[in-house]
């Protein structure tokens, strides 16, 4: 499906005027594509009403191609249609998992318990599943693997009692996740006892868990615990197999919420936080994800100069921080597999990455999550001048971070070589520089 896309808009290169068929074409491509991944029908009339009306009516801006013009707009209405990423503060706070039995929520608490140590939290699990056999255990074991605390109580029946009594017994922790009971179908039951366990917990925001092959009952779960407990961001799990969750932007829409999480797997390590670029790339089909991560470079360069003072351009005049090298590995995460998008960063773009040595960018991707926690636990001064961090730096860098030592140092090496080689670039006059950006 994707390849087919491409093929449309292959055809407007060259062109400097697109017309009526042409954008007839593409967006029956993207319909196809957007409907096969269970978007809802609705939400995709609409985005291809948006994608006619504006590739038909707003001009080009001066030297943008047609097809660099139709593209640009795609992208634009493909991230309003999946939104932002809910906002997720590293801060302590009690997050309630809420969903229909089997959805994923004892998964993706532990999952997400994960994900906070591994930010520097301190999180615990609560378990309020009185209804299914096994639940107690099941989110034992998941928060044993996850090595984070555990809260549940197999001889209680009462969940809100359990919710209850598992707050004050970790109030230890500075993140609470909530884990609730499912039901096969929405059952008045069900959302009483959540509303109960709301009130218990009282949580600062409550997630709705959903299977990512979920397609029309979306809507009226989202409905229905919208009304009750408030939802203020959808996960999706199960990502990892052939569902590519486009139904979840119903329960999106419905909720006026956004997507925080998505489960990739069965282990407590199949986390990642939603990000638009690469979900669009998921829906579209990987066929694009080149065209696109294009667009999205530009659009990314065009946002990072409004409203952030990190300026590609920059690293080539002046110094290459820790900081310049994060954005750029944050760019590429963002845009999907490391070798399509090699040649795409932003400032590195085009003929440029050709000229350096094989190495100065040999980061595999697991590599570079790590590098990114590890980051995440140093302070300003040490990402703005990395020389200052010595031995006992890197010690308490890696006890932050959970990573070795051996990492931490890596991560300096890593940017040491960068640093160097970009700094045989920095001779070239502007014009070269703009050029080989360009190319
Ligand atoms: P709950 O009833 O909502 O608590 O759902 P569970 O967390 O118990 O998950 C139901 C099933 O889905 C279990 O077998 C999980 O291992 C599985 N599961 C949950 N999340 C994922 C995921 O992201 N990927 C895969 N492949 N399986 C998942
Ligand atoms: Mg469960």
């Amino acid at each position: 499906l994707g390849s087919s896309l491409r093929g449309s808009l292959d055809k407007l290169r060259g062109k400097s005027r697109i017309d009526e068929e042409d954008v007839q074409e593409i967006v029956r491509e993207i319909q196809r594509s957007l409907l096969s991944a269970d978007v809802e029908v609705d939400l995709v009339m609409e985005l291809s009403d948006n994608i006619k009306n504006r590739a038909l009516e707003e001009e080009p801006p001066g030297g943008t191609s047609a097809r660099d013009h139709v593209l640009k707009i795609v992208y634009e209405e493909m991230v309003d249609l999946v939104g932002e990423s809910t906002d997720i503060p590293l801060e302590p706070q009690t997050i309630m998992l809420a969903g229909l039995q089997g959805s994923g929520k004892t998964t993706t608490a532990a999952k997400m318990a994960w994900w906070f140590s591994k930010k520097g939290l301190r999180p615990a699990v609560i378990q309020t599943d009185t209804f299914r056999p096994g639940a107690y255990d099941q989110a034992k074991q998941m928060c044993e693997k996850a090595e984070v605390e555990f809260y549940g109580d197999p001889d209680e029946s009462d969940p809100v009692k359990i919710a209850r009594e598992g707050m004050e017994a970790t109030s230890d922790a500075e993140v609470h996740i909530v884990d609730t009971a499912g039901r096969h179908a929405l059952e008045a039951d069900l959302i009483d006892e959540i509303e109960e366990i709301e009130g218990a917990v009282t949580p600062d925001l409550s997630l709705l868990v959903l299977d990512a092959a979920i397609g029309k009952g979306a809507k009226a779960q989202a409905r229905e615990f919208e009304d009750s407990i408030g939802i203020g961001g959808v996960v999706i799990t199960k990502l990892d197999g052939t569902a590519k969750g486009g139904g979840a932007l119903t329960a999106v829409k419905e909720t006026g919420s956004s997507i925080s999480f998505l489960g990739t797997g069965e282990t407590v390590q199949d986390i990642e936080r939603f990000e638009p670029n690469g979900f669009i790339s998921r829906l579209l089909g990987m066929g694009d994800l080149q065209q696109l991560a294009e667009r999205v470079e530009r659009a990314m360069e065009e946002t990072q100069a409004e409203d952030d003072d990190w300026d590609p351009e920059d690293i080539m005049k002046g110094s290459f921080t820790l900081k310049d090298m994060q954005k750029q590995m944050e760019a590429m995460n963002k845009m999907g597999p490391l070798d399509q998008v090699m040649d795409m960063i932003p400032g590195m773009g085009g003929g440029m990455m050709d000229q350096l040595p094989d190495d100065a960018m040999d980061v595999t991707q697991d590599r570079m999550r790590s590098f990114d926690v590890i980051m995440d636990s140093m302070t300003d001064e040490e990402l703005e001048n990395p020389r200052i961090v010595g031995a006992e730096r890197v010690r308490r860098i890696a006890r932050g971070s959970g990573q070795e030592e051996d990492v931490v140092r890596e991560l300096l090496q890593q940017h040491k070589m960068m640093e160097r080689t970009l700094k045989q670039f920095q001779g070239m006059g502007d014009g070269d520089m703009q050029r080989m950006m360009k190319k």
